[in-house]
């Protein structure tokens, strides 16, 4: 187990998916049971979400390294900078190298409702390129990735101005990227292009997520900001109060996806199954 970055020099297609811990005050064994079977869906890795500020790093670093160690699987350790000072920064990476983790998705994360405007304008890192930045330079060992937008992200007053923000995270340090969920493939070959005019060269994942729901996707677009295309929309309307069609159906359009985004030799596909691993087996199956 080395670092993720090799894979996207040595496969026509990274495969990868995330998951996320259990809550701090909650049992950690029914989450390592779920993720088991990852063993034989053999992703080349998989992500573990991370709280802003820490709120759940010790699961996410148990989570992390019992899927490296246990599950046989690379793992990628998101980590958010945005309540941390650089000494928690420095516990955090120490105890991710402890752990034998040494690929990290460097992330600002959203401000913590709790945060004063007092802490959040004096915090560390300001964006995931500070930290990006300051790992790169005290932890050269580390591989590092970063977030990427095919919609924008929700603050830049543009896509002009935020894939120019993406340049500095590449130069940062962050030598591979990974998309926030989209459901509109053109907007993913917007931003390809974008990227390419600005001559960041860093290969990028595309994040899919698999609506099962309609109630999912609601949750979903609030929490992303994704614009749903009409395509989605319809499939919502012709599905969504039958439990077992609209499974079916969201799987498909992910396929459908997935596929469009293969026949355009995207560098990886990162699935957003939500600890669900028979959804990664199903479309894996289909696609890979
Ligand atoms: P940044 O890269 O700092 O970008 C934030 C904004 O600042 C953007 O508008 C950007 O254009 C601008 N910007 C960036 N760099 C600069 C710069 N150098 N100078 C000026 N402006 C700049 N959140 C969690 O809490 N936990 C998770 O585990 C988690 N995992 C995620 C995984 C993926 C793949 C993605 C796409 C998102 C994830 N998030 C997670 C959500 C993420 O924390 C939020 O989207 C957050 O609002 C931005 O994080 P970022 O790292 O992209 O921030």
């Amino acid at each position: 187990m080395g670092s993720i970055r090799e894979k996207y020099d040595t496969k026509k297609t990274v495969f990868s998916c995330e998951v996320f811990p259990p809550k701090k005050d909650k049992p950690i064994e029914p989450t390592m049971e779920k993720l088991s079977a990852f063993r034989d869906i053999a992703p080349d890795f998989l992500s573990v979400t991370y709280g802003a500020g820490g709120s759940n790093a010790g699961n996410a670093v148990e989570i992390a390294s019992f899927i490296r160690r246990d599950v046989g699987v690379d793992v990628l350790s998101h980590i958010t900078s945005v309540g941390f000072s650089r000494e928690k920064l420095d516990d955090g990476l120490q105890t991710f190298r402890e752990n034998g983790i040494e690929n990290v998705l460097a992330l600002r994360g959203d401000r913590p409702k709790d945060m004063t405007d007092d802490e959040y304008n004096s915090r560390d890192f300001f964006h995931a390129s500070d930290m990006a930045e300051y790992i790169q330079k005290n932890y050269p060992d580390f591989t590092i990735a970063g977030a990427c937008y095919p919609d924008k992200h929700f603050e830049a007053s543009g896509y002009d101005e935020d894939i120019a923000n993406l340049k500095k995270k590449v130069d940062s340090g962050c030598s591979f990227l990974i998309s926030q969920l989209f459901f509109d493939n053109e907007k993913f070959y917007r931003m390809c292009d974008m990227m390419e005019r600005l001559g960041i060269t860093a290969p990028v994942s595309a994040g899919i997520m698999p609506i099962t729901s309609a109630r999912m996707l609601g949750t979903t677009v609030t929490l992303s900001g994704t614009s749903v295309p009409k395509s989605l929309s319809d499939t919502i309307a012709k599905y969504g109060e039958n439990d077992e069609d609209m499974k079916k159906a969201g799987i498909e359009y992910a396929e459908d996806q997935v596929r469009d985004l293969l026949s355009h030799d995207v560098r990886g596909i990162h699935l957003y199954v939500m600890n669900k691993p028979e959804i990664a087996e199903m479309i894996f199956s289909e696609v890979r």
